[in-house]
């Protein structure tokens, strides 16, 4: 049963890349950098993939047609991680070659603790190879991150800090959100020291007035960072922090694949369900 996309719209901005467009043009002239997220995970078929990967393609083209000011974020289960390595490595290069000819950038995801290993291994090939136009996510609740982040921040890798969306068990993934934030605060002051532009990615505002005051501390200035949220959440915040003179970036999801995506946001916070109600009655 297809789902109506009514019950997403709170937290994905259309079904394609043309609905998506003016949603994308009001954060820039607002001053908020935008990543572009063709939506969908798993592929498990070739052909599936290889159609994902042309289409990212075509995104980055169309984001330069457009002169938007977006990057894209991509999740390596939609380029055919699950069916063999280095078929999902050769799409990666496919995809990181349109992205370094058209100067643009493209962050891979984290996903699930299954796959954190070999994201890793295949974005520090990647970065070996694309340098500035690659990056990669790490998630502060997976107890391997206090290695992953010290190793990444040597390389001067460029790294979006998140909590981690995805259900892990304790003996993979910290389980308090204390220990959590105590987690993000000390790998992202790690990034803060060794990276040239760590993205921060949270709307907790304890983590966000911590790397404010951190920062000011530590005399690292506001163009050095940025701070990353989700689209269809805490708008009005983002733009308080460019007024402020601060980065932002909003991840700003598309397309049809949208179930998985959306259920994530319904199950880390509960208000974000009653979003959803409130949205469905919204004409
Ligand atoms: C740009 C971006 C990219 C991401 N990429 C990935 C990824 O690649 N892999 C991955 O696993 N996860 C990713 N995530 C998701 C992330 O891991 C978390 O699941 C998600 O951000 C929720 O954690 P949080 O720190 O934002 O706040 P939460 O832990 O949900 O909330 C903590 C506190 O923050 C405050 N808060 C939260 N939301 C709001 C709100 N809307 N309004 C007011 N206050 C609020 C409340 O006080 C709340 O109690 C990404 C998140 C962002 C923002």
């Amino acid at each position: 049963m297809k789902l109506p996309f009514a019950l997403a719209r709170r937290f994905v901005a259309g079904e394609t890349f043309e609905q998506s467009v003016s949603k994308v043009r009001y954060f820039n002239e607002h001053g908020i950098k935008v990543t572009l997220d063709l939506l969908g995970e798993n592929v498990k078929d070739r052909e599936t993939a290889d159609s994902t990967v042309d289409e990212y393609i075509g995104l980055l083209q169309n984001i330069h047609t457009a002169g938007l000011k977006s990057t894209i974020s991509v999740k390596l289960t939609m380029m055919g991680l699950d069916i063999d390595t280095e078929y999902c490595k050769d799409n990666l290069y496919r995809l990181l070659d349109e992205a370094r000819e058209k100067d643009s950038f493209v962050r891979i995801d984290m996903e699930g603790s299954d796959y954190t290993q070999v994201t890793i291994d295949l974005f520090k090939d990647a970065f070996r190879d694309y340098g500035k136009h690659v990056g990669i996510v790490l998630q502060s609740y997976l107890h391997r991150t206090k290695q992953d982040v010290a190793e990444l921040a040597e390389l001067g890798a460029d790294v979006r800090m998140c909590k981690g969306a995805y259900k892990e068990p304790s003996r993979v993934a910290l389980q308090d959100m204390a220990d959590i934030r105590e987690a993000f605060k000390e790998y992202t002051a790690m990034l803060l020291e060794k990276t040239t532009y760590p993205r921060i990615a949270t709307h907790d505002d304890e983590l966000i007035d911590w790397v404010k005051a951190y920062a000011a501390e530590n005399k690292i200035g506001k163009p050095r960072f940025e701070i990353q949220m989700l689209y269809g959440l805490r708008e009005e915040t983002m733009i308080d922090l460019v007024k402020d003179g601060y980065n932002a970036r909003v991840y700003v999801p598309y397309g049809t694949m949208w179930f998985p995506y959306f259920k994530r946001r319904l199950t880390e916070r509960k208000e974000n369900i009653f979003f959803v109600a409130r949205n469905l009655f919204k004409k």
